[in-house]
């Protein structure tokens, strides 16, 4: 005859109108003082309370449950276990008492639980699926006028496909996995160790949960093989350095039918011998002679298409720029196209002829002041600040 159940609250000794912080205190409390651990000499007994105060705060800590229990009682909440009685299984806050008795990871390891939660991130049992395959990182560069563009490339790379003679099964001819005997599927194995479950990840099946008898030759019971793919990106027109295309499901297999990983294709511009990017602009540099700024003149300058003639008019100075409309980049979402600006670098001759010694002489003794405005103003003012605080 089953032994009536206490009330949860009476159990948990807290008030029905108790706030969610109370409980929590009110079971760590008792958690605490009842752990079968802490009580060696009646091991028997603390585990029963140890129990009984983990399904009471299981409900009480659970609005949804502590609602039902509030309205019709124990028979509420019983749907909540299975088969009407609490099990470890179905406790689902060990984080909140973690800390009392160590990690999270012991707690769930003493009470071999941590399959139940998918901790280990596998699934398991024979036949099940596997687990999807691994994404990949592909790093592609490409030309600043590919950018300019945009681009189909092709890529070349390998990756572990589904292995066909097994059907990606493993098992020689494909036949169906078993559940592994030794651990009936779960990957881990238990044992009981005094109070404790352990659980430790199965050995004749290394925690997979499924057994191949007869391993597939092609591909070793891996159920992968690795293979040579080849598709085309699609790199779109105004890409930046550092961009990453995502391709869905160009990964990896996964293991026995899992689904495919992703490709990401990482994206680096190569840098260009006399275009730097500036955002959506161009800047391109552009020596000039020292007489060609004087006098001005017209070059045919690059452009990522060809090239256009530029006028650079007489007077220029160095680092003066000029814009060329529309001969940058596009934006990558459309709708505009960025410049090109053309900064201008005056180059002042390294080697002179004599006759041409003799010319510049000759310039520099014709120089007037109103030639220079930059020296003439510098000029002035230094003067005037000399006189003032220099030395008397
Ligand atoms: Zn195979
Ligand atoms: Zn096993």
């Amino acid at each position: 005859m089953p032994v009536a159940k206490r009330d949860y609250y009476e159990v948990l000794g807290v008030a029905k109108t108790a706030s969610a912080d109370d409980i929590k205190q009110a079971f760590r409390r008792l958690a605490m003082k009842h752990h079968p651990d802490r009580n060696p000499a009646n091991k028997k007994e603390s585990e029963e309370r140890f129990k009984e105060i983990s399904e009471a705060y299981e409900v009480l800590s659970d609005r949804q449950k502590r609602s039902a229990y509030d309205q019709y009682g124990h028979s509420g909440v019983e749907g909540a276990f299975r088969h009407g009685n609490f099990s470890w299984e179905d406790f689902t806050h060990f984080e909140d008492v973690a800390d009392l008795f160590g990690g999270l990871d012991e707690i769930f390891a003493s009470f071999g639980i941590g399959d139940l939660l998918g901790r280990t991130g596998r699934s398991r049992g024979g036949g099940g699926k596997g687990a999807p395959g691994a994404d990949l990182e592909y790093s592609l560069q490409i030309d600043l006028a590919d950018v300019l563009t945009g681009k189909e490339i092709p890529l070349l790379f390998p990756r572990r496909e589904a292995c066909d003679a097994c059907r990606g099964e493993g098992t020689k001819g494909g036949v169906k996995r078993s559940a592994c005997p030794d651990c009936q599927g779960r990957g881990q194995v238990r044992f009981q160790q005094g109070f404790f479950v352990m659980s430790t990840p199965c050995r004749r099946c290394r925690g997979e949960g499924s057994f191949v008898q007869h391993p597939c030759p092609e591909c070793r019971g891996e159920g992968r093989v690795r293979k040579e793919r080849r598709l085309t990106v699609k790199v779109p027109a105004g890409v930046e350095e550092g961009m990453r295309l995502k391709l869905s499901g160009e990964g990896e297999a996964g293991a026995r039918g899992g689904g495919r990983g992703d490709l990401y294709v990482h994206l680096q511009v190569k840098p260009h011998p006399f275009f730097q990017r500036r955002e959506s602009d161009l800047l391109c540099e552009l020596p000039v002679s020292m007489v060609q700024a004087s006098l001005g003149c017209e070059l045919r300058v690059p452009t990522l298409e060809g090239s256009v003639m530029m006028k650079i008019p007489p007077g220029t100075q160095p680092g003066q720029t000029f814009r060329l409309k529309a001969k940058g980049l596009p934006a990558l979402r459309g709708g505009f196209r960025g410049d090109e600006l053309v900064r201008v670098k005056v180059e002042i001759p390294t080697r002179l002829q004599p006759a041409q010694r003799g010319l510049l002489e000759q310039f520099e003794k014709l120089s007037d002041n109103g030639a220079f405005p930059g020296i003439q103003k510098f000029w002035e003012q230094a003067k005037q600040w000399m006189k003032g605080s220099g030395p008397s």
